[in-house]
């Protein structure tokens, strides 16, 4: 593994006092993480240097074709003062598999880690330890190559901000109202929706902003051919519970596999329910609804956990799900998992580093 040189920054900034304030990915600690690679070095120069611009020319591959990946993740502080990540080798396996369908390099699954470990360590002021917040981290890698042609970059930059991130619930979990969007797609089968891609994002954000003006929090994805399975929901899995067993789209190439997701599927199995990954159509849900057998329905991920969803619209038709209120199975996973994340219950599963 090659050695991490460190650049502390001098300058003392500012850190969060109230952290209830602080808006998602707007704060950055004091340092990032930054290593290069070409094709005749390989990886090399990994640094660790106070966060800042990366100059770069504007001919860069990056700004042209999109050739990016990235990836989210948190480390936790515990009770004890400890800090801790989740399944941390959950994000670098897939920021792997996101480099690959978008023709980038893995970094070394090591080496990645190790970066984890010391940029956290060198900010480790900046991990919260307020009841529900936590260190947000964002590794991400760009093609760096100068130059018009389409083609796979030679070079790429590597790189990991952090952020202190605020409790997602400071006024207690609420249910959301979700739009099933029937006009634009996030991504299909044989493109990059299983890639944690930047485009992914930004094919994302028109139906996003009509849903937000009419209310909505979160587009709920349609497959991309017929407009009839149901994928995932914003930047997150969607579960359902129809009849006292658990539904989740199957991973089928365009749904982006979610660490939560897992995570959830695993856990749920350990308490004994049924888990069904399956191709799930709008229709389907739509006749649960209709006969009440429609009881739970969540989302998974990252930032958020769990998110109960309360209200679904289709074609104007609105489904209220469990009287607008949180479930029982959506508490119960989401006090599993934020006790394992928070070192509240003891990790039975290897899934602390
Ligand atoms: N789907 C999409 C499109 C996402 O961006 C995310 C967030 N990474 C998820 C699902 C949930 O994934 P995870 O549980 O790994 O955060």
């Amino acid at each position: 593994m090659q050695d991490i040189r460190i650049e502390l920054r001098e300058d003392k900034r500012e850190k969060p006092q109230d952290m209830s304030k602080v808006k998602f990915g707007k704060t950055f600690s004091d340092h990032m993480f930054l290593m290069n690679y070409d094709s005749q070095k390989g990886w090399h120069d990994a640094r660790i240097v106070p966060h800042g611009p990366i100059p770069m020319d504007p001919g860069a591959m990056v700004f042209h074709y999109a050739q990016e990946i990235f990836e989210g993740m948190k480390a936790y502080r515990t009770e004890s003062g400890a800090i801790q990540f989740f399944r941390p080798f959950e994000n670098i396996r897939r920021m792997a598999r996101s480099g690959e369908r978008v023709s980038m390099p893995a970094m070394d699954e090591d080496m990645f880690m190790e970066a984890l470990k010391k940029l956290v360590e060198v900010d480790k002021e900046w991990v919260p330890s307020e009841e529900g917040t936590s260190l947000y981290i964002r590794p991400f890698m760009i093609a760096t190559d100068v130059g018009l042609g389409v083609h796979a970059s030679d070079s790429y930059l590597f790189c990991i901000l952090t952020c202190p991130v605020g409790s997602y619930y400071p006024e207690g979990i609420n249910p959301i109202k979700i739009l099933i969007e029937d006009q634009d797609v996030r991504a299909v089968r044989g493109g990059t929706g299983y890639a944690k891609c930047g485009g992914n994002y930004a094919a994302s954000i028109r139906a996003s902003v009509r849903a937000g003006k009419k209310g909505f929090s979160q587009v709920l994805w349609l497959d991309g051919v017929e407009r009839k399975y149901v994928e995932e929901v914003g930047a997150m899995n969607i579960m359902f519970k129809i009849d006292g067993k658990i539904y989740t789209p199957e991973l089928n190439g365009s749904v982006l596999p979610g660490v939560t997701r897992k995570s959830s599927i695993e856990l749920l199995k350990d308490w004994g329910y049924e888990v069904i990954e399956k191709l799930i159509s709008v229709d389907e849900l739509v006749e649960a609804a209709k006969a009440g057998k429609l009881e739970e329905v969540w989302g998974t991920g990252t930032a958020a956990v769990v998110t109960p969803v309360g209200w679904l619209t289709y074609k104007d038709e609105t489904f209220e799900v469990e009287g607008g209120k949180i479930g029982e199975v959506t508490q119960k996973l989401y006090d599993g998992l934020t006790g394992i994340q928070w070192g509240k219950v003891e990790d039975t599963r290897d899934w602390i580093v």
